[in-house]
């Protein structure tokens, strides 16, 4: 399946029991062609509202810290480990991640082949590092599996509660550049 029939497949997915309580899902958005793919972990309230991923708040935060490395979001790809919102902004349960995941991320990462995946958040984090237990000491680090490089970042909205992390989230941030360079540089 390509990105565009992955996203159309998502709008009216009733695979879990998540459809039940959203208004729009969020299959994501952005370059097809990218170097980068952001994954956070699902919709919130604005993004339900809106069908588009990372709108709120946080949403804005994203974008502050792409214009920081001279990026804007039709740059890069964005979207998140479960594509409608969980009731009430709770955590995704694990079997509505194995399920969307196995659907429709694992498909996205495919289609995209991005050089750098930027896990936001727990739940994103620990979709493709199960093991790894927080972000908090994780995080800010280049990881390599199955010739996949992966950075481990904080949620977005973590720094909006917590306005220490703001400074921490856009020194993680700043890596990005120097590891993308790393990359090509092993790859040609
Ligand atoms: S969260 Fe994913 S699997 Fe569940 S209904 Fe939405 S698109 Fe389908």
């Amino acid at each position: 399946m390509d990105l565009d029939s992955i996203s159309q497949e998502i709008k009216s997915c009733t695979k879990c029991p998540l459809h039940k309580g959203r208004i729009q899902a969020v299959p994501g958005e952005g370059a097809v062609s990218t170097e980068i793919l952001f994954i956070g972990e699902g919709p919130g309230e604005s993004e339900d509202k809106e069908g588009r991923p990372f709108v709120g708040q946080a949403g804005q935060f994203l974008d502050e810290m792409l214009e920081s490395i001279n990026l804007k979001r039709e740059d890069v790809y964005i979207t998140n480990v479960v594509k409608c919102r969980p009731p009430h902004n709770r955590d995704p349960l694990e079997e509505e991640v194995r399920v969307c995941t196995s659907r429709y991320l694992f498909d996205q990462i495919k289609n995209i082949k991005p050089k750098l995946i930027v896990t936001l958040g727990r739940h994103s984090m620990q979709v493709f590092f199960p093991h790894f237990k927080s972000v908090s000491t994780s995080h800010g680090k280049a990881y390599k599996k199955a010739d996949q490089v992966y950075l481990v970042l904080y949620h977005p909205a973590a720094a909006l509660y917590q306005n220490s992390l703001k400074e921490t989230m856009k020194d993680d941030f700043k890596k990005i550049p120097q590891i993308l360079e790393e990359i090509n540089q092993i790859s040609n």
